[in-house]
């Protein structure tokens, strides 16, 4: 370990760490447009295949701006490796397909990204790896549903579109215990908000798409942890090739520079939307990491810096109340991402979720009613006279 006086606070690492400059000394890190990279002679070819030396060799296995990318996510996380993906969900593939054999099992939390959710039910098993899924707001059940064959415990937190927290430190500890991989997706909150490592997690993946890009330009995934492990998911990943773009990358890479003050700024808008939110009569209830009201609130505070920039509520009315204020809203975005610098809101029950029959739509927590808000960084007076004004359209 690093000695901690000497060790750069977030802040700097997410501005600091780059690649060796090129000879043209440049103070912003280029744009590595190449495939492949040349070899010195039949020696250096040799010994590079060999993996003697670490150095670039051909773009799906490692470039520069995918490695800067990769360093910066590491140190944010307190990561020992990390490998690059074109998007979150090749990042979340690669890795469960790297590290389980025909025959293991996933103990799963059952609010997770609804890609996740169909890689796990549809075609894991095709693979003969099967999938238990446990109710995110009770870890007392994962005693009970542990298999001798279960190898990895997956969970996020917060959860979409519930917003719901997982108590990381009691996931930790249960991994630790039954001596399974703890893999947590850590999209919602970022590095900045909160490090799954520090709670025992093993490794800790990322929709690159989301906050951390944060201004919706492009997709891109990773994930980061123990070496060895991430040794495995990078043999997987060279030789099926999910790689990153080195342009995603570079443009990722420099989103990082400014994650943690947009961060800052999501969640302080965020807090105070969901404060206005909690004052409506149209509203009957609002979930926000960061609301004493928030059944995890405590967890919350221990875990996470700030609350993210995700606020669940219910209209009164159902579905139709859902739809007619998403109709009646003027500034803020009806559109399938989150995390971006624009207000994006959503209606689960009739869209992303529609498929669902509604015993299961209601199991995982998702009312007729319920609406999802990714605060964006307008100025908060803006959004919420915008929320304000499609409430007054409800009928009640
Ligand atoms: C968006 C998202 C993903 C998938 O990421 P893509 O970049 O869209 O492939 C995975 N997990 C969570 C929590 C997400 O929000």
């Amino acid at each position: 370990m690093k000695d901690q006086a000497s060790k750069p606070h977030f802040e700097t690492s997410a501005i600091r760490t780059q690649q060796d400059r090129s000879q043209f000394l440049e103070h912003s890190t280029p744009i590595y447009l190449t495939s492949s990279f040349v070899f010195e002679d039949a020696e250096d070819m040799r010994t590079s295949f060999a993996e003697e030396k670490e150095r670039n060799i051909y773009s799906r296995f490692t470039n520069p701006n995918t490695s800067e990318f990769v360093d910066k996510v590491c140190e944010m996380e307190g990561a020992e490796a990390g490998y690059a993906f074109a998007t979150g969900m090749s990042a979340v593939f690669s890795t469960l397909a790297a590290l389980l054999n025909s025959g293991d099992h996933v103990l799963s939390a059952r609010s997770i990204f609804g890609s996740t959710f169909t890689l796990m039910t549809k075609f894991l098993p095709k693979w003969n790896i099967s999938t238990t899924f446990f109710n995110s707001n009770d870890l007392d059940q994962l005693e009970s549903l542990v298999q001798s064959n279960t190898k990895i415990i997956y969970a996020e937190s917060p959860t979409n579109p519930g917003v719901d927290i997982l108590d990381l430190q009691r996931l930790g500890d249960f991994a630790k215990k039954h001596e399974l991989l703890l893999v947590i997706d850590n999209c919602f909150a970022t590095p900045y908000l909160q490090q799954p490592i520090q709670f025992g997690a093993d490794l800790v993946i990322h929709s690159a798409t989301k906050l951390m890009d944060g201004q919706g330009r492009v997709l891109g995934g990773i994930t980061v942890g123990n070496a060895a492990l991430i040794r495995e998911i990078y043999l997987f990943s060279r030789n099926t090739g999910p790689a990153l773009a080195p342009f995603n990358a570079w443009v990722l890479s420099k989103s990082l520079e400014t994650l943690a003050v947009r961060v800052d700024k999501h969640c302080e808008n965020a807090l105070k939307v969901a404060q206005f939110l909690e004052k409506q009569l149209a509203v009957d209830w609002v979930k926000y990491p960061f609301l004493p009201s928030h059944p995890h609130y405590e967890i919350a505070k221990k875990q996470m810096k700030a609350g993210g920039n995700i606020i669940a509520f219910q209209v009164k009315g159902g579905v139709k109340a859902g739809e007619a204020f998403l109709n009646a809203l003027q500034l803020c975005s009806l559109s399938a991402n989150l995390g971006d610098t624009k207000t994006i809101v959503t209606h689960p029950a009739s869209t992303t979720h529609s498929k669902l029959p509604e015993k299961d739509r209601l199991a995982v927590g998702i009312s007729d009613g319920l609406v999802r808000v990714s605060v964006g960084l307008e100025h908060y007076k803006d959004i919420i006279n915008d929320l304000n004004q499609a409430l007054q359209k409800i009928e009640m």
